[in-house]
């Protein structure tokens, strides 16, 4: 099971983000790992667009920026959950940044089309 937990204002946000992680661990094959995502209301509280840590062997932190367009913020999400998986699998190369940042918004378009399909 993947658990998520969604630390913010808004309530619709939080539905959003809780299906991305959601769509992400399951199209990844990711099981058994703890999702924690922060919404920050400006950059300037975190000084980038997204971050994450791995606060223990199956634990997550993500923080997450609301003040860019939504697009791009979904893209930095999946971003972010890149490299989680790349922890999940202990498998990335160099600092990991080119993969996430070639699939942020392949994988944000490819949300967005599941949803589509769902209405
Ligand atoms: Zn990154």
């Amino acid at each position: 099971m993947v658990e998520v937990n969604v630390w913010c204002q808004n309530r619709n946000m939080s539905s959003l983000v809780e299906d991305i992680v959601l769509w992400f661990t399951k199209t990844h094959n990711i099981k058994d790992i703890g999702v924690s995502v922060f919404l920050k209301d400006r950059y300037k509280d975190i000084d980038c667009w997204g971050l994450c840590g791995k606060t223990s062997n199956t634990n997550y932190h993500i923080s997450v920026c609301t003040d860019q367009s939504l697009r791009d913020f979904v893209a930095t999400l999946m971003h972010e959950l890149v490299h989680v998986q790349q922890w999940v699998n202990e498998d990335w190369t160099g600092t990991g940044e080119r993969e996430a940042q070639s699939k942020q918004y392949l994988l944000a378009d490819k949300f967005w089309k599941s949803k589509k399909r769902d209405l």
